[in-house]
């Protein structure tokens, strides 16, 4: 009864995963969990008072599909100034979070068995959605530190290869794709006529390294970028679902069509308060981009000295993809049950590689508190040394 489209469709691992911990926690057990992808920060207070405003000026109806004008023009400067990417507000759309600009970029991309490339690990929706649009999502398999090159494009290419996907700061890695090599793939993308996604949602927040636009390095591959952002990660609004993206025109209409029939717009209360968060002060980003600092250098430092994990030091975003390949054995065979063992004698959850496509390997999020991620590290050297 059920199509062949929907029934392909994995459910999301970490919302799972979550649910797990939840039922965890109300059973009464104390469960670190390291497993979500949100920022374990509040919304700033400013953001959080310009929806209230919104609120009470009866700013509560429907607004334009592609989102209030005022939005639009400050995502263009924010384009502009942050991106160096010029784009007119007609060729920006705002939606429920950037996973809907992804869902809706690909219904319109995409045709039937058309090919997506997409650099492994990655975070899971990107093949579910592309499956979603009846595309074939083909995996670039990366080798640490997981830094994609053009000749891992060409390799892959063929001639029904229509999109590559780019997530530069990577969930679950970290790692940003060198802006020399940036360079490079940009020209491999202009021989072979593709399409790029370019999914920049944790460009904020940087450790080490450059974050390069690929629509800012020439007109050409501007012409054929989609180049998607959001609130959730810079702004600790997960919530609030406002996502947003820039790209030609005629494909961004097409994209406001399909989502002007499937949610409308994104909350106006939302937008008002997306609005405060580009406009307003930054410095609460700033406070949160050095408290993840400080929590990466000390989990590079503690991480470091167990011989069995290895890992390379997150660039961006605000995750370790750490291998356990050397600590697979009969108990636990695959990083699935590793994961799970960790959970349940430990108490603390984390992703496995296979919600990456990418087994062997776990995602540790550090958006959780220090006190919390010392106590981690501690339960994590224990289940070591009884499983090692
Ligand atoms: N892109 C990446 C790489 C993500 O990790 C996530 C969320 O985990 C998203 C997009 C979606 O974010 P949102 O829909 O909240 O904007």
């Amino acid at each position: 009864m059920i199509t062949d489209r929907v029934n392909s469709i994995k459910p999301s691992p970490t919302f799972a995963l979550d649910a797990t911990v939840k039922q965890m926690v109300r059973q009464g057990m104390d469960v670190i969990n390291l497993g979500l992808g949100e920022p374990d920060f509040e919304t700033p207070e400013n953001i959080k008072k310009a929806a209230i405003r919104a609120i009470r000026n009866g700013f509560t109806h429907y607004t334009q599909t592609e989102g209030i004008l005022p939005l639009r023009e400050a995502i263009v400067n924010k384009f502009k100034s942050d991106n160096a990417i010029t784009y007119d507000p007609s060729e920006i759309i705002v939606s429920n979070g950037s996973k809907q600009i992804l869902y809706t970029a690909f219904q319109v991309l995409i045709d039937k068995k058309s090919e997506v490339l997409i650099p492994v690990p990655a975070w899971g929706t990107y093949a579910e959605q592309v499956k979603a649009a009846d595309g074939m999502p083909v995996f670039i398999k990366l080798e640490p530190p997981f830094k994609l090159t053009a000749k891992d494009i060409e390799k892959a290419v063929t001639d029904k290869t229509k999109v590559l996907l780019l997530n530069s700061p990577s969930n679950p890695t970290g790692a940003i794709i060198d802006p020399e090599e940036l360079k490079k793939i940009v020209n491999i993308a202009l021989k072979y006529k593709l399409w790029i996604i370019a999914d920049e949602i944790y460009e904020k927040l940087i450790y080490t390294g450059k974050h390069l636009s690929i629509a800012s390095i020439n007109e050409e591959i501007k012409a054929r970028t989609i180049t998607i952002n959001g609130l959730s990660k810079a702004y600790a609004m997960t919530g609030w679902r406002l996502g947003y993206a820039g790209g030609p025109k005629y494909v961004i209409s097409k994209m406001i069509a399909l989502q002007g029939q499937i949610t409308s717009n994104a909350s106006s209360i939302s937008q008002m308060a997306g609005l405060e968060a580009l406009k307003g002060d930054q410095k609460p980003l700033l406070e949160m981009l050095s408290e993840l600092r400080k929590r990466r250098d000390f989990l590079i430092k503690e991480l470091s000295h167990s011989q069995n994990l290895s890992f390379s030091a997150p660039e961006g975003a605000f995750y370790f993809y750490i291998s356990v390949e050397k600590l697979l054995s009969k108990n636990y065979p695959d990083s699935t049950a590793w994961c799970k063992g960790l959970l349940e004698t430990e108490k603390v959850a984390v992703v496995p590689g296979e919600a990456f496509d990418y087994p062997g390997y776990f995602r540790l999020s550090y958006a959780n508190s220090m006190d919390n991620l010392k106590k981690a590290v501690n339960k994590i050297n224990n289940f070591l040394k009884k499983n090692s």
